[in-house]
């Protein structure tokens, strides 16, 4: 079999992708019936299922547009929703029930919306069929609807009945059909009376003799006739033992099937049954169809000249598929990531950590040592110098000191450090790729990152602690490592002073070298009892004085702190408890030295290797809509891929509708 209506109706499905293009359609059934009149009751039979809401108030307010796929090798129906990815759906209440969503989702007042709700139904008792139900025609009637939702129905209605589109126009048989809204919009449609075809319902509920005479009536000739049908047996419309289903769909075909049979005589001449209106259907839309291609290959030849032509001029006919882009993003940032591993290694994980250990040592001998309130604090310092070396309170402090420094838990301070970093310089990376305008991506990065340094990041913790441990019972110094450190720490201090030193002239500047002088002095000698306004100082200069007392005591403390480490006590290791500062500094060195070479391994390299490892994971997991959300939140990609799609699309089409126009000429010569 040559199956042209199903390869037809695939080229349509196709056509209705194509977005932006009103011109590329394959005519459609379009039914149209006034309430009561026995629509859904046709399509159901049609179908064999009953999936149509119902209901009075306004249940159809969206077109559906209904592709039936007859498909022998299906044991049932199987519905599909394909815009809301719906497939396989086998439970018709499910399908009814989604279709009554759908439609309720447009409120009431709008009336309709005329944007379709495409329906796929695939069975082995179907044809190959394209139907529209179109809302409305209920709505036309009733008086009380504002005039312009009538303008708006009356429209959308009359888009869908324009040619090359078959009208489907269902009255029922007990209703005259000179008062038939279906054949009166279709006659305003298709004056000629060419493309529709009458159905009568009902056909039981009159006389078999006045049945054939609405059907062979002159009144409203049609070309292609009309057809008589018994959409309903009386097990379906009975209250009692209502069937439903398959059941319902046999004996409705029985029930019709034997009332024809049993009025064989009177019904000679007329076209009547669901069986014989599938058949003139399917025929009928195969015909159209078939002359609507040659003019349809046309228009798709032009508007895929047009759209190859825009396609040249915009993007110089560059490839790019939502995949091919997010590939190269992360090519970008993956290529980025390996600069950065060439510029961040182990001397910079070693100063990264060592600043910060330097930080808290300053924090731990300020606690310790320079904590006495005021100028006492230079007194303290005086103290020190002038210690023996069997002093046991001094031995004492510097201990504490050290065992704070120690028990500081670096293990997890220096990962959670580096870890931070990496994750920082991760978000730095990624916003100078074009990454950047897709904040969803950038979250997946970001997690995929924090992932792989989370899955080490208990155990590099627990490996630095335990390589650090001697370090808590003893250090050993030698006379290079003490001289470094001292170096360092006349360079840390001078480096605080200069701190203390630009923030006091900062100070000085903001509000004038003598007025901060004035108040210090108040401050320092002043006379306290005088109340702050006597004297001209707002609360806010006096504040302001404060931080210079303060900045001023703190700058003499590390003059004192420097005088300290360049007396000739603190050249030799063995005057350690005189020289806090630079002991600490040794300790430190050694716990930094030591953390690094675990944290370069464990940590740093593990998280080289491993993060565009992961990252490929995770981004192979996403599926191909999700790929393509991404790429189209950036809206020059989008309008790159959609061009291209659409071409492609085009493309398609084209070559689909050559094979069926050469197919149809090898049906002709038979
Ligand atoms: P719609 O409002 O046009 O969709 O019409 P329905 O298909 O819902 O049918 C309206 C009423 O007519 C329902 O109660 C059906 O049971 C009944 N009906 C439909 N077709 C037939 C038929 O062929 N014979 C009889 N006796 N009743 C029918």
């Amino acid at each position: 079999m040559l199956n042209l209506t199903r390869q037809m109706i695939e080229i349509r499905s196709l056509l209705l992708n194509v977005d932006g293009s009103h011109t590329l359609k394959l005519p459609s059934i379009v039914v149209i019936g006034s309430q009561s009149s026995g629509k859904s009751s046709v399509l159901e039979s049609i179908v064999g299922q009953e999936f149509l809401p119902k209901g009075s108030n306004m249940v159809t307010r969206r077109p559906i547009e209904l592709t039936l796929i007859n498909s022998p090798e299906q044991a049932s129906e199987i519905a599909e929703f394909p815009a809301l990815k719906m497939y396989n759906l086998t439970d018709f209440q499910t399908v009814q029930k989604v279709l009554f969503d759908l439609n309720m989702a447009v409120p009431l007042n709008e009336a309709i919306s005329n944007d379709p709700i495409q329906l796929t139904i695939k069975s082995p008792r179907v044809p190959d069929l394209s139907l529209v139900d179109l809302p409305g025609y209920i709505q036309i009637e009733a008086a009380d609807q504002p005039t312009e939702l009538k303008t708006k129905i009356r429209e959308l209605c009359n888009r869908y009945l324009e040619n090359p589109n078959i009208i489907l126009a269902i009255s029922a048989a007990d209703v005259d059909l000179a008062n038939s809204s279906a054949l009166r919009a279709a006659k305003q449609a298709d004056p000629k009376g060419e493309r529709t075809i009458g159905v009568i319902t009902k056909l039981d509920l009159v006389t078999p003799e006045r049945a054939k005479e609405i059907l062979t009536n002159k009144k409203y000739p049609l070309r292609m006739g009309y057809v008589g049908v018994i959409t309903k047996s009386p097990s379906q419309t009975s209250l009692f033992r209502r069937k439903t289903g398959i059941q319902a769909y046999v004996a409705q075909q029985n029930y019709e099937f034997s009332y024809f049979k049993e009025h064989k005589s009177q019904f000679d001449g007329t076209s009547v049954g669901t069986r014989l209106l599938k058949k003139k259907l399917m025929k009928v839309l195969e015909k159209s169809m078939g002359e609507s291609l040659r003019p349809m290959y046309l228009n798709v030849q032009q508007e895929l000249e047009e759209t190859a032509y825009q396609f040249k001029v915009e993007f110089n006919d560059r490839s790019l598929t939502p995949e091919t882009y997010l590939a190269s993003c992360v090519d970008i940032l993956k290529g980025s990531v390996k600069e950065f591993s060439e510029r961040f290694g182990r001397p910079e994980l070693r100063s990264l950590l060592k600043s910060e250990l330097d930080q808290r040592v300053l924090d731990l001998l300020a606690q310790r040592y320079w904590n006495r309130p005021g100028s006492l604090e230079l007194t303290n310092l005086d103290e020190l110098s002038a210690s023996n070396s069997q002093d046991v309170y001094w031995h004492r402090k510097l201990d504490l000191a050290y065992n704070s420094l120690t028990k500081l838990g670096i293990g997890r301070l220096s990962t959670g450090l580096i870890t931070d970093s990496i994750m920082s310089e991760i978000s730095n990376l990624i916003s100078g790729t074009p990454l950047r305008n897709h904040p969803l991506m950038c979250d997946v990065i970001q997690e995929c990152a924090l992932n792989v340094l989370n899955s080490k990041f208990y155990s590099t913790a627990d490996q630095v602690e335990n390589c650090i441990k001697p370090y808590k019972y003893e250090i050993e110094i030698e006379d290079r490592e003490w001289s470094k450190s001292r170096t360092h720490s006349v360079q840390l201090l001078k480096e605080e002073l200069r701190h203390c030193d630009g923030e006091f002239n900062a100070l000085k500047n903001h509000i004038g070298g003598r007025k901060l002088n004035q108040i210090i002095q108040y401050l320092e000698t002043g006379d306290k009892s005088k109340d702050v306004e006597s004297i001209n100082f707002s609360p806010q200069l006096i504040e302001h004085g404060k931080h210079g007392v303060f900045l001023k005591n703190r700058a003499a403390l590390i003059k004192m702190r420097l005088t300290g480490i360049n007396s000739s006590a603190c050249k030799f290791k063995e005057n350690k408890y005189k020289c806090p500062e630079i002991f600490m500094d040794v300790v430190s060195e050694k716990l930094t030295t030591t953390a690094v070479l675990f944290l370069n391994v464990e940590l740093l390299s593990d998280f080289y290797y491993n993060f565009p490892r992961e990252l490929d994971m995770k981004l192979s997991s996403l599926t191909r809509d999700q790929v393509e959300q991404f790429a189209k939140e950036d809206t020059k990609v989008r309008r790159h891929v959609e061009l291209q799609q659409r071409k492609e699309l085009l493309e398609l089409v084209q070559n689909k509708i050559e094979d069926v126009l050469s197919l149809q000429k090898y049906k002709n010569g038979k």
